[in-house]
Parts: structure tokens; sequence; C-alpha cells
């Protein structure tokens, strides 16, 4: 869960889980007081760390995070609220897609991974074949969506403000003003982010995540949330690995180390190459 926005939640802690390390260590918790009271962390200290007692539990606590002033159980059950409502809406968004046979792509990434650009290369490729609609979300503006109108196809940018992720809610107001027709593709965007739209559920068929190879190959193993969620990993930028010291092989094997179903293609979506094998894998799943 996030402390800013209030998002996720402890089943969605994933591969990586929730115990909190410094330098390697284990933070040594005592096992009371952690259903009890609003100070969750003044127990807690690192071994080894010379009698620095006041370090905070960020995450070591039953609900994986440290929220100031809010008890684990607290936190727990805000959680608990936040996604149920959000399953909720989830399922509507989803009979809404099954109604109008609408295939729906979640595309999630760190910001920067080249997200959109990917869609507008997908846009143009594919939009002879299918119906295309994309929400997009952004924290502010709507850059993305303007972009994607400039294509053809009909975009909403859902803003998001200080939130981190979409949810199912955002997504089915979107829906409300987004022309569908029948047997359309949608791409819905996320917000940049590798940590909170993993634990949001928008009704979508598939999870995507977009890894750009300019972000390091350890980035599977740090936010292991996002890459245990996702269907497809597609490994974009690869134009520019000739210049880069770019382990992929590396990448693959950390991400199916959190993940050992998820399926990978390397694409440039500036170049085109291996896109062939997206668009394979979108007319496979759709049907
Ligand atoms: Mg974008």
């Amino acid at each position: 869960m996030c402390a800013t926005c209030g998002c996720g939640g402890k089943d969605a802690a994933g591969a990586g889980g929730s115990m909190t390390r410094i330098d390697g260590r284990e933070l040594h918790r005592h096992d009371h007081d952690h259903l009890s009271g609003a100070d969750d962390h003044h127990h807690d200290h690192p071994h080894d760390r010379g009698g620095h007692h006041d370090t905070p539990e960020y995450g070591n606590g039953l609900a994986g995070i440290h929220v100031p002033g809010l008890s684990q159980q607290r936190i727990i059950q805000i959680e608990r609220n936040i996604l149920a409502k959000n399953d909720e809406c989830a399922a509507a968004n989803r009979a809404r897609f099954a109604a109008a046979n609408v295939f729906a792509i979640n595309l999630m990434s760190s910001p920067g991974s080249g997200k959109t650009s990917l869609l507008v290369r997908t846009i143009a490729d594919l939009c002879h074949h299918y119906s295309i609609g994309v929400v997009e979300g952004d924290q502010q503006t709507s850059n993305d969506a303007e972009r994607i109108r400039a294509t053809g196809v009909p975009a909403i940018q859902v803003n998001a403000g200080k939130g981190c992720h979409l949810d199912a809610h955002m997504v089915g107001h979107a829906l409300d003003e987004l022309p569908l027709a029948s047997g359309s593709l949608l791409f819905i965007e996320n917000v940049g982010n590798l940590v909170c739209p993993a634990a949001f559920d928008l009704g979508e068929a598939f999870k995507v995540v977009v890894f750009s190879v300019t972000e390091g190959e350890d980035k599977p193993i740090k936010y292991p949330d996002m890459f245990a969620v996702a269907d497809l990993m597609l490994i974009n930028k690869s134009d520019l690995i000739p210049h880069l010291e770019f382990d992929l092989a590396r990448t693959i094997e950390y991400a199916r180390q959190v993940n050992p179903d998820i399926e990978v293609f390397v694409v440039s979506a500036r170049s085109g190459e291996g896109m062939p094998n997206f668009y394979a894998w979108i007319a496979k799943h759709r049907a």
C-alpha cells in the first residue's frame, strides 16, 4: 500500500514479500503489539546497529507498510475497504467488456519506458484490423491522450491528481465517455509507476508491463509485485541495446524468478523490431 494515496494491499506483496531489511539484515521484530495500537514501530530495531532503536519499521508490520499515525490493524482495514470497492468496480467493467466484446489490456510501467510511443506504433500497425480505443492515465496533462487522438483513435485522459495509479472506478467513468464499437481493442495506459498499479484490477483481460532497456536489469526483483501480476513483459527500446551495457538474459531471468509464467517479447516501438510478436499475442488472446 502506498502511504500517499492509500492504494494497494498486503495481498499484493507478491513474490518479494514485505519483510523490511537494512543492508540485507532483517529488522528484528517483537511479535507482540502488532495488532494493538497506533504506534507500531517503537519496539523494532535492526540487528548489529549499535543501538539505533528508533529505526522505523517500514513495511515490517502485518500491513506490510508504515503509515505515520495509523496502526497496522487500521491500515489493513482501510486497504480491505479500498480493494473491495475497487474489485466491485472492476467486476462491473469486466461485465461491460464482455457485453461489448471488448478486449482490454492494462499497460503498466515506470514513467518514460515508452508506453505511449508503443501504443502509437501499435495503433498505426493495427488500426486497419481492429477498432481501437485508449484510456490514458497520468497525474497531470492530457499530452498522451492528444498523441493518441492524433492517430485518429478515440482516447480519454484520466488525470489521477496526486494518485499514483488508475483504479477501476476511474476507468468506469472513462468508459462512459469513450465510444467503443463491439469487438474493439481497449488499451488502458496506467499512470507511470512500477508499484501501486500492480495492486488494482481494472477489469482488463491481461496486464502487460513495459520495461525499457535503460531501466536496469534488476527492476523485476526490485519491484516484484508488478512483474508477478503481469501476463506479458515487453522489453522496449531494443534499438538502444548496442549503446548500453544491458544484460538481456539476466533481465528475463529476474522476471521469471518472480513470475515463471511471464511471457517476454523484445521490442522497439521506435524501429518496429519485435512488434509483430506483440500483435500476434493480441490476436491469439483476443480469439
Ligand atoms: Mg504515457
